[in-house]
């Protein structure tokens, strides 16, 4: 079965993995702060703080963007449940605001109507989490100016994003985005195993996130209430968590990011590939975001079942029985029975939930060869009954 996504490990990785093995510390320590300041720099971002998820990075940015009961974060339905989450995990209430169904992004026109709607009825948003879908960013420009005028917090979950750029500037650098989360989940682009970063530039941002990672405890004297009692002292300042990440993992996160530039070159190679061979099929290819330069996490086309005659469902489990691991992103997150336990309901987010019963995420990731693509790409041909033509083979 060729897979969805996959991650790539090398020898480079399994020995540096190995060295820290080998040495005194396994858990958060010299490696993390590496892995931290090397992500950074990458992002040019001013802090980063290494936890052990994106759901984590989410939990923790909602609390240090002051998210708790009474309050209110948007996201969008087109992502993973833990998008939404991490305000349920706070108490706060989660609204969404429908997809352009030309990025598959949150709609910042649609964004814009609800906010006067909202702020009409005192219900404004104090977070909006926007998800860079398949890896590239939302309009970023356009929700910023909107968290200015009706001061929320942007968080952009950029889980599918490691390496992707905005404006010319890397995701993450804050310019757009109070905060950045990353997710090393090995379907994405970089893997550490399970790991996560969130990055900011706005220093008591990141004290904060740093002190909720590790149980809400400090050793800093600045932050204490009485003066240390002596060198073991350390006071709990609040409620925080154990969401670090090991030593171990923040190795291989850091032979990892050597091969970010090669990783997204594949990725975008493979892309321009499909892009080239699929477009003289029945489908809705990935169209760009302006200002956005993806990091190709997903690749995902809309089925146009009516012009096949064949169901995406039929379409979707003859492709998995020709060893095309293909898969579905998303399951539009107001559809979850949780999510309609808390009141939403079926035709609430209609372009998202259009976009469901069309979807299909092909294969890609870096170790995806040529020769495998083409299979993908010929057994799609094939169950849409559309031949290879002249024009897909040599143009
Ligand atoms: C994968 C993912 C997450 C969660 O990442 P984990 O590291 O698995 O917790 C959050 N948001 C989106 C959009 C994701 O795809």
């Amino acid at each position: 079965m060729i897979a969805y996504g996959r991650q790539s490990v090398e020898q480079a990785d399994i020995d540096a993995v190995v060295e820290v093995l080998r040495s005194d510390w396994l858990t958060q320590g010299p490696k993390v702060e590496r892995f931290e300041a090397a992500l950074a720099d990458r992002c040019q971002a001013r802090h980063a703080v290494a936890v052990c998820n994106a759901t984590a990075a989410l939990h923790i940015a909602c609390l240090a963007a002051g998210l708790g009961p009474g309050d209110w974060l948007w996201t969008s339905p087109n992502s993973f449940v833990a998008s939404a989450n991490c305000a349920r995990y706070c108490g706060a209430s989660v609204d969404f605001v429908d997809i352009d169904p030309a990025t598959l992004n949150l709609d910042a026109g649609l964004l814009e109507t609800r906010l006067a709607k909202a702020e009409a009825a005192g219900k404004l948003p104090k977070v909006v989490v926007a998800v860079a879908f398949a890896g590239q960013s939302c309009d970023l420009r356009a929700i910023s100016r909107l968290a200015k005028r009706y001061g929320f917090l942007v968080i952009e979950d950029a889980a599918h994003a490691v390496g992707a750029s905005y404006a010319g500037k890397p995701v993450g650098c804050g310019e757009f985005a109070d905060m950045t989360i990353f997710s090393f989940h090995p379907v994405k682009i970089i893997t550490t195993a399970e790991g996560g970063m969130v990055l900011t530039n706005q220093p008591h941002l990141a004290e904060r996130l740093r002190r909720l990672r590790s149980h809400g405890i400090t050793r800093d004297p600045a932050q204490m209430t009485e003066p240390a009692h002596g060198d073991w002292y350390y006071q709990q300042l609040e409620l925080g968590y154990n969401y670090r990440l090991s030593d171990l993992q923040a190795a291989l996160g850091l032979s990892q990011l050597v091969r970010l530039d090669a990783f997204l070159a594949r990725r975008r190679a493979l892309a321009d590939r499909y892009q080239r061979l699929l477009v003289d099929l029945p489908l809705g290819l990935p169209e760009k975001q302006p200002e956005a330069e993806s990091a190709w996490h997903m690749y995902v086309v809309r089925l146009h079942c009516g012009a096949v005659g064949r169901t995406q469902r039929e379409i979707f489990d003859d492709l998995r029985q020709a060893g095309i691991g293909v898969n579905l992103h998303y399951i539009p997150i107001h559809l979850q029975p949780y999510y309609r336990d808390l009141g939403f309901a079926p035709g609430d987010f209609p372009e998202a939930e259009r976009y469901y019963a069309q979807a299909l995420t092909l294969p890609l990731y870096p170790d995806l060869t040529d020769e495998q693509q083409d299979e993908v790409i010929w057994q799609l041909r094939r169950v849409l009954a559309q031949p290879m033509s002249m024009r897909a083979m040599y143009g």
